[in-house]
This record gives C-alpha cells, structure tokens and sequence, in this order.
C-alpha cells in the first residue's frame, strides 16, 4: 500500500481513536480510521463518528481491550468502550455474493487494507488514515472529494446491483456533502431504481430524511430526475412540483418542516398513509399530517381570527405551521398575522380549554350537571374568550356559564 503524506493533509484524529490504533498496531496488527470520518475530517466537516478498520480479526481485538461489545462479530465488527465513547472496529473485510441485493451472504476477512476499501460504496468513502503512516487512497477519493463528486468504487453497475440502498446513498451524499454524482454513476442510479423495492423501507426512510434535512434539500430532484420517486412514492409523486422542491430549504432542517412543505399539495391522508408505510414514528406521521391539513387554514388576519387559529391548530403546532406557510407562501400578509400571533402570545391571551378561567369543577360547584352538555358550555366559554380574552375571569364565566346551562 502506498501511503500520502503531507502537510496539507493531516488530520486531527481525536486522542480515544489515536489510542485505538496505537493499541492495535501495539498488537502487531495494521488500524486505520475509515470512510465517513476521514472523508469529512478532510472536508473540515465534524465527523459524526469516527470508524476504525484493522487487520485483526474479532477475537483478536476483543483480546486488545478491556470492555468490548459483540456488535457484528460475523460480520467483523466489534464495539470498544473507553471512557470518552465508544467506536466500532471492524475487521478487514471481503463482502461475499449479494443474494437479496442488500446483505452479501457471506462475508470473508482479509489482511489486505485494498480489499476492505474495495468494498466500499464510494470513492470519497473508501480512503483510510493513519496519523503516522497517512492517507490509504486507492480509487482516486481525494480527487474526487476536491472535485465534489460522488464516484461508485468500481463499476457502478455492479455496485448497484450488490446493493440497491447505493443509489439512495449516493442522492443523499450528494445533497449532504453539496457535491454532484459522476455522470456514469447517476446513469447506473436511475438504472437500478427499480431495485428499491428489494429495501426495507426503514433504510429508504432513513437516507431520505437525511437528504431532505441536508443543507442542499433540492437534491430531492435528483430523485424525481432519475425515477427513484417513482417507486418510493408513486402516489405522492405527482403531487410534488419543483416549486415545493424548492421551497424546502425556506422552512429549517427538520424532518416534520420539510416533509410537511414536500408533500404540502397532497391529500392530508394520502400523506400520512404514505409516512405510515415507510415506518416514520407515531408524532412525524401525526405532525406532518396535521401542519398539511393545516396549512390550508382559512386564516382571518384580526386578533380573534388568529387566537381561533391558534386554538385549532394546537398551540404547540402554531410556530411549526407558521414557518410552513412562509415557505410556502400561500396567504398573503403573513407578516401581518405572524406579527398578530406574536401580540396574543405576550399577552398570554386564553388560546385552549385548559387556560379557560373556570373548569368542570368550578361549574359543577356552581350546580352545573356533569355530562357532555357541561363540555358544551366549556367550549362556548371558550369561544366567548377567544373573541374577547377580557372575559377570561371567573366572575364573568360562571354567571355565563350557569345562563347557558339553563338553555
Ligand atoms: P454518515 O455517518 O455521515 O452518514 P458515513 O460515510 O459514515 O456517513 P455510514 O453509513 O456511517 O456512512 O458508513 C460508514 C462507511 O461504511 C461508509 O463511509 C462506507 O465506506 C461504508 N458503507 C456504508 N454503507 C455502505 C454500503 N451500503 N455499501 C458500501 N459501503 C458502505
Ligand atoms: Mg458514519
């Protein structure tokens, strides 16, 4: 292996990594760190985490360190636990024949470091480093990460027939990293599209938040381009024009926003069947759902008109709904209602039943029958409040209540 060395390109490899490999090497076996980290160490990026890649097999480095985790053993990798974290050390590795197009049915070891790099999905993700030794560079991953490009390792075909989560991959680096897919590459990603299906839905659902909650959410386009919408969302598809495409990166980097703008002209159900499916977590599906509904909003620009909002909407929706609706630009004078909202809000103004100044108990105490008439009353007090927040005291609620009660 021929090793780069230079003074531009030396990374700072936090103290619990340096100490991994040293142990390792100490052993007599090779270590590196590897892929995503040396990838955005090199990009001035913060590493999400740092991954190691040695030469000695499972038991061999269990035998290294004091806590050790059996986290893939089959598949190489085991977790060590020091005091400042915990990394995952994966063995040299071979990945056998793909049988489903994910899981390769077997994987092999090796003491070869170029093997284990080629494996790796692509060129800016298959170099590793050492602090003494440098940089391993094998498929041309520094020049491609100078030039921005997302490369297969190898032949793009091949690499994408392996393994179909490849072409999500490569959309959501992409979109991550700000960097454009090799012609080659985005030709095989549109090829294999239709191989999506052979995915759980679980890992699409994970590449595609991180692309949509990436600093470059417009590479959605890629998959409208390259027909990888069409099989992870063939009923929203059509709903899904580049103006929203567009507006994604108005509203801030959250799943919730950015789902609700991406799919904000769809049919509120179709939307949360679709979040459903692809296993989102009960509060997405519920929150992005309900800012579509209410995105939709008949909103009235006064001060009861906005509290009426406010209450509809849920208090704790209402700024999430606000950011979507300036994304998507809708309504006129936002501005004007937002400025509304931000007036109720100081106020304090009574916007939920909760806030209301009497309860069921006091109108019970007041000789109200229990029941779901007494639900009825409560929401007209409401009602009464949100038009005129003056109102909200005891004294003026109970006399009202208890006239209601008598209609
Ligand atoms: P990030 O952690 O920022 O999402 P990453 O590059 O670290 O990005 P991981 O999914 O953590 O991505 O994988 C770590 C490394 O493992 C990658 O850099 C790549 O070298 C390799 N790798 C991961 N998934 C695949 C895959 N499906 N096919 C081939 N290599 C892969
Ligand atoms: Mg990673």
């Amino acid at each position: 292996m021929r090793y780069v060395r230079t003074e531009k390109l030396h990374i700072d490899v936090p103290a619990p990594v340096a100490f991994l490999l040293s142990r390792l090497n100490a052993a007599g076996y090779e270590a590196f760190a590897v892929g995503g980290c040396v990838r955005d160490a090199m990009m001035g990026r913060e590493p999400n985490d740092w991954d190691i890649t040695t030469s000695a097999l499972p038991a061999q480095i269990k035998k290294c360190f004091r806590r050790t985790i059996d986290t893939g053993i089959k598949h190489g990798t085991v977790t060590v636990v020091l005091r400042e974290g915990s990394f995952e050390v994966t063995t040299y590795r071979i990945d056998g024949v793909y049988e489903d197009g994910r899981h390769p049915k077997e994987v092999s070891f090796t003491d070869d470091l170029t093997e284990d790099l080629r494996r790796r999905d692509f060129t800016v993700n298959a170099m590793a480093y050492h602090p003494d030794l440098g940089l391993a560079d094998v498929f041309g991953g520094r020049e491609d990460l100078q030039a921005k490009i997302i490369r297969a390792v190898g032949v793009p075909a091949e690499r994408f027939e392996e393994d179909a989560l490849r072409i999500m991959r490569a959309v959501r680096f992409a979109a991550q990293l700000d960097f454009s897919i090799e012609p080659a590459t985005l030709a095989e990603v549109a090829n294999f599209a239709p191989r999506l299906e052979m995915i759980s839905r679980e890992r699409i659902q994970t590449e595609l938040v991180k692309l949509l909650v990436s600093g470059r959410p417009d590479r959605f386009s890629l998959l409208m381009d390259t027909g990888i919408a069409d099989v992870i969302m063939p009923g929203l598809k059509p709903r899904i024009s580049t103006r929203l495409i567009g507006a994604l990166e108005r509203v801030p980097a959250h799943p919730h926003l950015r789902l609700a703008v991406l799919f904000a002209d769809c049919p509120p159900e179709e939307a949360e069947a679709w979040l459903r499916e692809n296993k989102f977590d009960n509060d997405t599906v519920f929150t992005v759902a309900h800012l579509i509904r209410y995105s939709f909003f008949p909103f009235e620009h006064d001060a009861p008109g906005v509290r009426r909002a406010v209450c509809a909407v849920r208090p704790e929706y209402f700024p999430s709904l606000l950011k979507v609706m300036r994304a998507l630009d809708r309504i006129p004078d936002l501005d004007g209602i937002e400025a509304v909202y931000d007036a109720v809000t100081a106020a304090g103004d009574c916007v939920t039943l909760k806030q209301l100044a009497v309860t069921g108990g006091d109108l019970i105490k007041a000789g109200i029958r229990p029941g779901p008439g007494m639900g009825q009353i409560l929401q007209q007090l409401l009602d009464r409040v949100l038009e005129d927040p003056s109102l909200n005291t005891k004294e003026q609620l109970l006399p009202a209540a208890v006239l209601l009660s008598k209609n």
